[in-house]
């Protein structure tokens, strides 16, 4: 006697790979044989392939087991993410869903893992980039503020713009630039571009006296920095990006 096939169940999940949040797709399926890790070429969706009366956690030592390999994957997706209703992108590192709300007042607000957006749609991309560039401006500011003060520097100006070329900089009349894709990137990568270029309010080349005054102000500075030389390509791919638009180099 045969029963009948039980269904495919997909559960969303998170897993940290080389201490970065990956959204992956769970699929419990009847049909499967033993436990699979893809990433979707077309849109970067990892999926974990789950058989029956297999242990969840036996599936997720699996993945993670995998994680150098799903990472280089997924680096390899050129896909590009638009600031559109479903979307996924990345705010301090953390996924959130871009969620249309037409109905609703205000403008763009945070639920959980939702990204809220009010309005006409022909908006949302440009109040999501707003809204990003608002957030980022503040998250700078305060970082710049705080390692100036533990620095005994001055700053003349902060400024936020789409950089094409550089995730920030600092020029001798000590006004400091950034880009406002490190809103996207875990938090301690923005405080460290920050501390980087604060840092070179005391020393404008990039010598030693100048790392060990960022170490001063920033120990562990050595992770956000191979994080943002290793991960940064992918800020790229979220939301429009201006043409002819070079990649950064890390600071
Ligand atoms: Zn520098």
């Amino acid at each position: 006697m045969q029963r009948a096939p039980r269904r495919v169940v997909e559960t969303p999940h998170h897993l940290t790979l080389s201490g970065r949040r990956v959204a992956v797709l769970l699929r419990h399926s009847p049909r499967a044989r033993r436990i699979t890790v893809k990433v979707e070429p077309a849109h970067g969706r990892v999926v974990v392939v789950i058989p029956p009366r297999t242990a969840l956690a036996r599936a997720l030592a699996f993945a993670e087991a995998n994680g150098p390999w799903i990472l280089n994957r997924l680096a390899q997706v050129p896909h590009r993410i638009a600031f559109a209703p479903g979307a996924q992108i990345p705010i301090k590192g953390l996924m959130v869903t871009i969620d249309h709300r037409a109905e609703s007042r205000g403008t763009v607000w945070r639920e959980g893992d939702l990204l809220c957006v009010a309005g006409g749609h022909g908006h949302v991309a440009r109040r999501v980039r707003d809204w990003l560039i608002g957030q980022a401006r503040a998250e700078i500011k305060r970082a710049v503020a705080f390692y100036a003060e533990q620095l005994g520097v001055s700053v003349k100006s902060v400024t936020v713009r789409d950089t094409a070329s550089r995730w920030g900089s600092c020029a001798a009349s000590g006004a400091l630039s950034f880009s406002w894709r490190l809103i996207l990137a875990p938090p301690d990568v923005l405080n460290y571009v920050a501390a980087h270029e604060v840092a070179h309010r005391k020393e404008l080349s990039h010598s030693p006296r100048f790392w060990r005054i960022v170490g001063q102000i920033f120990p562990g500075y050595e992770a956000p920095r191979a994080w943002l030389r290793d991960h940064g390509t992918d800020l790229h791919r979220f939301g429009a990006v201006r043409a002819g638009a070079a990649l950064p180099a890390e600071p």
